[in-house]
């Protein structure tokens, strides 16, 4: 990339998960995300279907954990969001911190909020191309603002 052409922006999915929206901590989260200079690009609350669960967690089907996951994600509302940066999904990813809490990086959001290796506040898509179709499963085109 040429060092004066700024890089394109992308974007990613954010879950704040069913612990996180219970606990009160949706306003810090968003606070996170915007200071570290995502633009929100849609936002909204909702609470997961067993099936809607299921699907988004399909990957993980064949896991120990996917029912006890499921169970979790569908235990309350949560907060989806598409948010929009340069090196938007790693950034998040960056800013969330490890899956398990207790190994995350000091100042990150699952190092303030998560408990434990499953409720770890926050979701963040893993890659552009499952970013892709995370937005995809929450949002249509018009949502996108
Ligand atoms: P992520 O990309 O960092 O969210 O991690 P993964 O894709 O590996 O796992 C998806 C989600 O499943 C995590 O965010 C946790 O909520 C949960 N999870 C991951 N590993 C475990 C585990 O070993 N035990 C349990 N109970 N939940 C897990």
């Amino acid at each position: 990339m040429n060092q004066n052409e700024a890089a394109a922006p992308c974007r990613t999915l954010a879950i704040v998960k069913p612990d996180a929206v219970a606990a009160g901590h949706t306003g810090a989260i968003v606070g996170m995300i915007e200071q570290n200079g995502f633009a929100i690009r849609a936002m909204s609350m909702t609470r997961l279907s067993v099936a809607q669960a299921r699907a988004f967690y399909a990957v993980h089907a064949e896991r120990p954990f996917y029912d006890s996951l499921v169970e979790f994600m569908t235990s309350g509302p949560v907060v989806v969001a598409t948010l929009e940066r340069d090196d938007a999904v790693a950034a998040w990813r960056r800013l969330m911190g490890a899956t398990n809490p207790a190994e995350a990086e000091a100042g990150t959001v699952r190092a303030r909020f998560g408990s434990s290796i499953e409720r770890n506040s926050t979701h963040g898509s893993d890659s552009p191309e499952n970013a892709a179709a995370e937005v995809g499963f929450f949002f249509s085109a018009a949502d996108l603002l």
